[in-house]
């Protein structure tokens, strides 16, 4: 009996629970389906079979043992390759990183192999997680499972994919500004960014540390609130981690009914609509809007003028961090090693020629912008004023949700776009985020999920935000609307279809 791949990540759990099929032959089956067909998505940089298979064979002795497990237990997991794995490698889709293999296990790695969840391997990303195509990796190209030629968002496109063409149930990504939300968007998929230290940062290679956070990519809400159960919490080893305020977020969204839009006050971020949107996407959140109306949810329209500058902000900030998180590739700790063609072969000759090969040029832009932000003549006049625009975005959410229960926008001002439209222009790249960027910069969580599809086929997404410490009340509310609205995006993608030639 062939195992069904489009099930979500707790069917596919019932199934292992209930003997349908063994942990084995679930993990097998993903692995087959990458052998198959990631040559045309090249979602995966690194596939970690015989580490997978013997993690599904103890998941499987557990459960029928009848250990006490956890829901998710048995069923395989992709991690995005700027999440250290100890001894499986870990590139950050560079260069520079390329044959280093990490001494130790992230946090949340840990965690996921106490649980006994196999892990298929280690997916693709822009350089570094600087990107919204995933077009920046040093190594391949990720294509759009609904459209071969386009792109499946970033910087996280390669554990998007992985979940939209039914390689792997659950994923791991990464958002500093928006790359697990903007790929599950242009990929029909589930995308959580968690409150700003729900999840621990520790072994996730860092990009602007006071905004990077790990998340699901999922096919449905559920999974994603399981997925974040397993991997949240506070942790030693992160110092701005903190303990959940709200535990068994699973518990919660089951205990959800559609009823409770009654009365629920969603507010329409004014400055995340219109002008700017594609009409596709436009007309797919009317849509979802009025469904919300119909189940009695109370709408209005919320102003939050400071997030007009949450783009050139976050593009002052995130470099900034960016520019001091990098100077650790040096040439002497990690991976590549370049020395001077000619000349004597000093410290800083190696590291200069080590970067120059070992970055691309979208990280090697952010670098330079970040020093020069944090120059002494520059500082005050750019990163200074740029923190000025964080507190003042932080003041709209809070004055936002002192009128409203949670928050809805769009996640994406377009569907996904074609592979090589927008990599020579970079402001046209960074404009992709500008409704997750907000939600970085206060700390907020966010979620997208699936909003139908446009007239060419392609996947649409619609975020949630709710206030700091509730992903409850976030997972909550993306359920509800993942109910009412109806919407089966996610088991939908072309590649179901998908024949061995
Ligand atoms: N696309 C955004 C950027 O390039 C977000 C990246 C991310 O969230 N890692 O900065």
């Amino acid at each position: 009996m062939a195992i069904d791949l489009t099930r979500d990540a707790i069917s596919l759990a019932e199934g292992l629970a209930n003997g349908e099929f063994t942990s084995v032959e679930l993990t097998q089956a993903c692995l087959d389906r990458i052998a198959q067909f990631d040559d045309r998505v090249g979602a995966f940089l690194y596939i970690n079979a015989e580490g997978a298979l013997e993690t599904a064979a103890e998941a499987d002795r557990r459960r029928a043992a009848g250990e006490d497990v956890h829901v998710l237990t048995g069923v395989p997991i992709a991690l995005k390759d700027n999440i250290v794995t100890r001894g499986m490698p870990t590139t950050c889709a560079s260069k520079i990183l390329e044959g280093w293999l990490p001494p130790y296990d992230a946090t949340v790695v840990e965690r996921i192999k106490a649980a006994a969840l196999p892990i298929l391997g280690k997916t693709n990303l822009d350089e570094f997680a600087m990107g919204s195509s995933s077009e920046h990796s040093a190594f391949k190209l990720t294509h759009n499972p609904w459209d071969l030629d386009r792109v499946p968002g970033g910087s996280g496109g390669g554990s998007a994919a992985a979940v939209a063409a039914f390689f792997a149930p659950l994923a791991l990504g990464s958002d500093t500004g928006g790359s697990i939300r903007q790929p599950a968007a242009v990929t029909g998929t589930v995308g959580a960014k968690p409150t700003y230290g729900n999840v621990s940062r520790y072994g996730l290679i860092a990009m602007a540390s006071s905004m990077d956070q790990i998340g699901p990519v999922t096919r449905s809400v559920r999974d994603a609130a399981a997925l974040q159960d397993l991997i949240g919490g506070y942790d030693f080893h992160d110092s701005t981690s903190q303990e959940a305020l709200e535990k068994d977020l699973l518990g919660q969204v089951k205990a959800t009914k559609v009823e409770d839009l009654k009365g629920l006050r969603v507010g329409i971020v004014k400055q995340l609509t219109g002008e700017g949107y594609a009409p596709a996407v436009s007309e797919h959140f009317e849509k979802t809007v009025q469904v919300l109306k119909d189940f009695g949810a109370e709408v209005s329209v919320v102003d939050c003028p400071a997030f007009d500058y949450a783009m050139p902000a976050y593009y002052l900030i995130m470099p900034a961090e960016v520019s001091s998180n990098l100077a650790r590739f040096d040439g002497v700790r990690y991976g590549l090693r370049v020395e001077p063609e000619e000349g004597p072969v000093t410290v800083e000759r190696v590291m200069e020629a080590t970067r120059g090969a070992g970055f691309g040029h979208e990280v090697k832009r952010r670098i330079l912008l970040g020093t020069f932000v944090l120059s002494a003549g520059q500082v005050d006049a750019y990163y200074g004023a740029a923190q000025k625009v964080r507190t003042l975005i932080q003041n709209d959410f809070d004055r936002a949700f002192e009128q409203v229960d949670v928050l809805i926008s769009p996640t994406s001002p377009t569907t996904a776009f074609k592979l090589g439209e927008k990599e020579s222009d970079p402001m046209a790249m960074y404009l992709n985020d500008v409704a997750t960027v907000p939600a970085n910069m206060s700390g907020v969580p966010g979620i997208s999920i699936p909003n139908g599809v446009d007239d060419k086929g392609l996947p649409v997404g619609v975020q949630v935000l709710a206030p700091a410490r509730q992903d409850a009340l976030m997972y909550r509310v993306a359920s509800l609307i993942e109910e009412a609205s109806n919407d089966h995006t996610a088991e939908q993608c072309p590649a179901k279809d998908w024949k061995v030639a």
